[in-house]
């Protein structure tokens, strides 16, 4: 029963990312049972259409039978052995080999972990050890920058560039300098204007030259920023920020946690964007979250200390390449291939999202309509003139978001914008459904100010 269920978790179950008064005081959390395609169910029978795809990951969709026969069949043959010191086994090697056929040219060599902060937390250990083992351990500082989300370990959330991330004692860590993003909206500039692109770009080199080029080791950037409110590059911003990155000779991390497995409309976020990385960090749609798996990926250079000198590198996780993790992963990416998702994306289901949102461009409360392949943002304002928000206090978005909710759509607010990342399978007409929700709660939310 749906009330013993919510007792019991509000009793014991700490929420990630949760003010647990507003919960309480809800009467605790809906409880999901079950889901299919882009469709989830709670537990009082209400239908929800995921405009969020789970947290960004549900690529695939909900409810594929071969993700759970896969698991089954490698959990009797091999549930668990490690890939530490000197053993491997076939699932990993076979993901490794698949990964570096998708990946650009270049990132050949894979390393597992469980999460995407774990692959970011490795990201850093690896390009450090990378200018230690070059006899430069004083580069060590990482650029990373303002409203990035890149996780939640102490390291991933200094990486992070969110202010409330940051709010606790010893966060964020030494060694990490947060760069202006390119938010066009919050910087009162046109998106589609390649002088902002360059200005943008340009905040990089700031940032590098603020903390003194020689000691700096990399930047981490997701080619479109996601949990931050998704904030698109504008024109010529990748370019340049790859040319700063070059002249510098510092390395390039490319957190695909969200952009990677086809969310851009190609296997990588960096492919959509002609970014050479040197490092590349994935998780939620390597699996699609139908298990915990992340993955780095590193180029010649950074592995050339790994590969060809010895001694070993000393990190690792119990979980790194799980078999039955890397099965699911190995299906997930054939289902990908199998329905030519990536094709669904640039053809049909970023398009109908794209397009469908922007009919809500002209609507009172909204001041951009913005997005990149399967993810996009509204940005609500008080002011469409000025850009003016709303009272933070009395939250717009969330009074959106949480009315969505009632009406059968999940959105999230970010700030005073909601976003969207559904499942790549959604169909044109849902996509239409969700615009249909989305905007009649808009219309109600409005007229109630
Ligand atoms: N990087 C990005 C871009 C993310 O969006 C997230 C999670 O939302 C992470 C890293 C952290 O991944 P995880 O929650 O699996 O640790």
């Amino acid at each position: 029963p749906t009330a013993e269920l919510q007792a019991a978790d509000l009793a014991h179950h700490l929420h990630p990312f949760t003010d647990h008064t507003e919960l309480a005081g809800e009467g605790g959390p809906r409880i999901i049972t079950h889901g299919e395609g882009v469709w989830l169910w709670d537990s009082e029978g209400r239908r929800l259409l995921d405009g969020m795809a789970g947290l960004w990951c549900v690529n695939i969709g909900y409810g594929r039978p071969e993700l759970g026969e896969v698991a089954r069949r490698q959990m009797d043959r091999l549930a668990y052995y490690n890939t530490f010191f000197k053993t491997s086994h076939e699932p990993v090697v076979e993901l490794s080999e698949r990964l570096a056929g998708l990946l650009p040219d270049g990132l050949d060599h894979v390393f597992f972990a469980n999460s995407g902060s774990e692959a970011n937390d490795t990201a850093v250990r690896l390009v450090r050890n990378y200018w230690a083992r070059h006899g430069q351990p004083e580069r060590h500082v990482i650029i990373s920058r303002r409203h990035a989300y890149h996780g939640s370990t102490i390291l991933a959330a200094s990486l992070g560039g969110m202010a409330s991330m940051h709010d606790i004692p010893g966060i964020p860590v030494p060694g990490i300098v947060h760069a202006e993003p390119p938010y066009s909206w919050e910087a009162g500039a046109d998106l589609d204007d390649p002088e902002f692109g360059a200005r943008a770009a340009d905040a990089v080199e700031e940032a590098i030259l603020r903390a003194g080029a020689d000691s700096v080791a990399a930047f981490i950037g997701e080619p479109v920023m996601g949990a931050g409110g998704v904030i698109v590059p504008p024109p010529g911003y990748w370019k340049r920020v790859q040319e700063i990155c070059d002249r510098y000779g510092i390395l390039l991390i490319c957190d695909e946690v969200i952009c990677g497995f086809g969310r851009m409309g190609e296997w990588f976020g960096a492919q959509s964007y002609a970014i050479r990385p040197d490092v590349m960090t994935m998780a939620k749609g390597l699996s699609s979250g139908y298990q915990p798996i992340s993955a780095v990926a590193i180029n010649a250079r950074v592995a050339e200390p790994l590969l060809d000198r010895v001694g070993r590198f000393p990190h690792g996780f119990t979980y790194s390449g799980h078999p039955v993790a890397a099965a699911v992963a190995l299906e997930n990416l054939d289902i990908m291939a199998r329905e030519n998702l990536l094709g669904h994306v640039r053809v049909t289901a970023a398009p109908a999202l794209q397009t469908g949102l922007a009919t809500l461009r002209d609507h009172p409360l909204v001041g951009e309509v913005r997005g990149a392949g399967l993810v996009a943002a509204l940005e609500l304002t008080a002011d469409k003139a000025s850009r003016r928000p709303f009272d933070p206090a009395g939250s717009v978005a969330t009074r959106v978001r949480d009315l969505c909710f009632e009406r059968g759509l999940v959105t999230r607010a970010v700030r005073e914008g909601l976003v969207f990342a559904p499942p790549l399978v959604i169909s044109q007409d849902e996509v239409g459904e969700l615009v249909t929700i989305l905007k009649s709660c808009l219309d109600d939310v409005w007229a109630a100010l």
